[in-house]
């Protein structure tokens, strides 16, 4: 089954041609990262006139990268949700005009369940899995009992962890995203600083990183105000140590408890080097699977690959008046 899959919920234009949900014929991603990063951050409107601008040309690119013919492709997938809801909207539009002139079925999927489906991209999901959703939004534990089966045990409090990077990379003085520059420059450095390890002693799954967040802040601002300098890649180091703590043993604690076959990470933050290294060393005990670093951050080929399986279970929608939801939880399908 070919997918023509369309993701455009944050600041990536991207569309995909996926066969049988593994086989990525093309891929095309198209960033946005230069226009908001004079902003320090993702400005929603200015993200949904540049989908606009650009959509169609991906459209044409991802078709003509796959070396399909409009004919070939069997399902219209774009995302529906959680995203920035004028993102959203561009995609979707782009995708049901795209199916009704061409007259193909459409299905609508949950962008978190698209990055838990990069992973089957390159390995196969076992049953029943963990997932441990990371990205700019959400930071998740997720029970997956079979396909498109999702359990939500725990969930960030406050901020995302990767939105407690790109904070804390803003107040360091480093450029946006900073998820990737905070973590190169962790590599160069050591846990120098004395940081909390937020809901690591309490037995839940849930998550805080609000609080670790603001004692990063004090701590610059404290030495800003006494004119004492900050070691960058020590405070970045520390940082990361903090956050890692944290996640790796509340994903052992849950892998454990709900005796799970597999372990996925997924979203944005799955890109992190320290995580990817220290995960493996920590949790032996458990298969774990990671997509490659072009699938971890938005992209249309995990929509494609969620889409094969959600269609195998539940069939396209019967008309073309698909609409978005901003905040669609992981457990709405
Ligand atoms: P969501 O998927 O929750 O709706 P999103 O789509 O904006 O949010 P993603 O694209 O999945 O998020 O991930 C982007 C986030 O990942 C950013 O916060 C970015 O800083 C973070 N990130 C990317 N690479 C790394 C890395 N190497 N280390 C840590 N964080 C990273
Ligand atoms: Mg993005
Ligand atoms: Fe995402």
């Amino acid at each position: 089954m070919v997918i023509l899959a369309v993701e455009s919920s944050c600041d990536e234009t991207s569309v995909a041609v996926v066969r049988d949900g593994k086989e990525v014929l093309s891929h095309i991603i198209l960033s946005q990262i230069d226009i908001h990063a004079v902003f320090g951050g993702v400005v929603p409107e200015i993200a949904s006139r540049n989908h606009v601008v650009h959509i169609t040309r991906v459209f044409d690119k991802a078709i003509t990268d796959a070396n399909i013919k409009i004919d070939d492709i069997d399902l219209v997938a774009v995302t529906k949700g959680p995203g920035l809801i004028g993102s959203l909207l561009v995609g979707i539009n782009a995708a049901t005009t795209f199916a009704f002139a061409h007259q193909k079925p459409i299905i609508g999927v949950n962008h978190l369940v698209g990055h838990i489906y990069a992973a089957n991209i390159e390995h196969d999901i076992k049953f029943p899995a963990l997932a441990l959703l990371v990205s700019g939004g959400h930071t998740e534990l997720i029970y997956m009992k079979e396909h498109m089966d999702f359990r939500l045990l725990g969930t960030t409090k406050d901020d995302a962890v990767g939105e407690a990077y790109d904070k804390v990379a803003r107040t360091l003085g480093l450029s946006y995203p900073g998820g990737p520059i905070v973590d190169q420059l962790a590599s160069q450095g050591k846990d120098t600083y004395d940081l909390p390890r937020p809901f690591l002693d309490r037995t839940e799954y849930n998550f805080s990183f609000s609080g670790l967040k603001s004692a990063v802040i004090n701590l610059v601002h404290n030495a800003q105000q006494r004119n004492e300098a900050i070691n960058i890649p020590n405070m970045c180091a520390s940082f990361q140590a903090s956050v890692l703590d944290v996640i790796i043993e509340k994903t052992k604690l849950a892998a454990t408890n709900y005796n799970v076959s597999q372990i996925i990470v997924a979203g944005g933050v799955a890109a992190n080097k320290g995580l990817r290294n220290r995960i493996f060393n920590e949790i032996p005990e458990k298969e774990i699977i990671i997509p490659s670093m072009e699938f971890c951050t938005d992209n249309a080929a995990m929509i494609g690959a969620a889409a094969y399986h959600q269609y195998l279970l539940k069939g396209a929608l019967p008309n073309y008046l698909l609409g978005g939801d901003s905040t669609l939880s992981i457990e709405d399908q």
